[in-house]
């Protein structure tokens, strides 16, 4: 059997200080990390999944000699004192999965999702699953003209039909992605429907939550077999506010992004202050309501947390 010369390659699965890694020369190694690897990262700032590293023999094995600086980072900032931590490395979009009907998709919800992504500096697409249920077109098509108008790309689909599936096939195609919405909007069927030889369990992506403290729980890279990697992570999914800082939740919705120059004030919350250019355009109708509201919604989380976290 041959073996696979040391060189960069890509983590695909981290978890229990085992790093499996794709090498760019073909095959995969699974390695450890050396105590330098480990000292270098800042405390709480692991190698993670899609990390890209230098791999050598060290031993019986292999060992991570090296990680390259990141594109990107999916950051969850710690709340309650805790450390952020970073879930996954290198991802280049977030696909927002909700269903049309069953959960149904709220306006907060959306909007949450899609702020997630955006305080991570990934840009989001709206995925709208389960098309095929009574007036899941109708929703779809409603979500697409408010988040079109908002800029994003929105696509309807049926994990169930297979309707729409080419287009969340291009949308995955040749990028690393990660798919977050409620639990059961149907990520796990979608990826199963792209991708049959994974038969995920219904539920099964990113649930894969260890709650005891003994279980291990790792997290993965799943290629596709339409060309893209997708990043399968336990609590990427979940859609709380990540622990974004009062002010970075204005810097999430990109209507607020483009009408905060008409503000009177610098550092305008789009709250109360007079001559608010954020709270004009809502009057003016070139801001969704819904989108105001999730704003003041999310806003206020974020501040809420940020009292109750020490120092913070
Ligand atoms: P996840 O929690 O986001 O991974 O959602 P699952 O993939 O587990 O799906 C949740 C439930 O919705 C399951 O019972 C699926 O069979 C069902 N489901 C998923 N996609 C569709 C769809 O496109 N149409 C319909 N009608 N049901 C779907
Ligand atoms: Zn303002």
């Amino acid at each position: 059997m041959s073996h696979p010369a040391a060189g960069p390659g890509m983590v695909h699965e981290a978890g229990g200080g085992v790093y499996r890694v794709w090498l760019d020369g073909g095959g995969e190694v699974e390695a450890s990390l050396r105590g330098r690897v480990k000292q270098d990262r800042r405390t709480g700032d692991r190698v993670v999944v899609g990390d890209r590293v230098d791999v050598a023999p060290a031993g019986s094995g292999w060992a991570v000699e090296r990680v390259h600086p990141r594109g990107t980072e999916l950051v969850r900032r710690g709340l309650g004192g805790r450390l952020a931590k970073v879930l996954a490395a290198n991802v280049d979009q977030v696909l927002a999965v909700v269903a049309a009907r069953d959960p149904d998709p709220t306006p907060s919800l959306v909007d949450r999702l899609l702020a997630v992504a955006e305080s991570s500096g990934v840009p989001p697409v709206l995925v709208v699953n389960k098309v095929d249920l009574p007036g899941g077109r109708e929703t779809a098509e409603e979500l697409r003209r408010l988040y079109e108008g908002v800029g994003y790309r929105v696509v309807g689909a049926s994990a169930a039909t297979e309707e729409g599936m080419e287009g969340v096939a291009d949308i995955l195609r040749g990028h690393m992605s990660v798919l977050m919405g409620p639990s059961g909007a149907g990520k796990s069927s979608l990826l199963n429907a792209l991708h049959p030889d994974l038969a995920l369990r219904t539920g099964e992506l990113s649930a894969r939550t260890g709650r005891g403290r003994h279980t291990t729980v790792s997290s993965r890279l799943i290629r596709l077999e339409c060309g893209g990697v997708v990043a399968d992570t336990p609590g990427i999914g979940d859609v709380g506010t990540w622990g974004m800082s009062p002010e970075d939740v204005a810097h999430c919705f990109p209507e607020i992004v483009r009408f905060e120059p008409g503000c009177r004030f610098g550092g305008c919350a789009h709250l109360k202050e007079p001559d608010c250019g954020v709270r004009q355009a809502v009057d003016e109708g070139l801001m969704a309501g819904s989108r105001y509201r999730s704003y003041v919604t999310l806003r206020e989380e974020a501040a809420a947390a940020g009292e109750r976290r020490p120092g913070g």
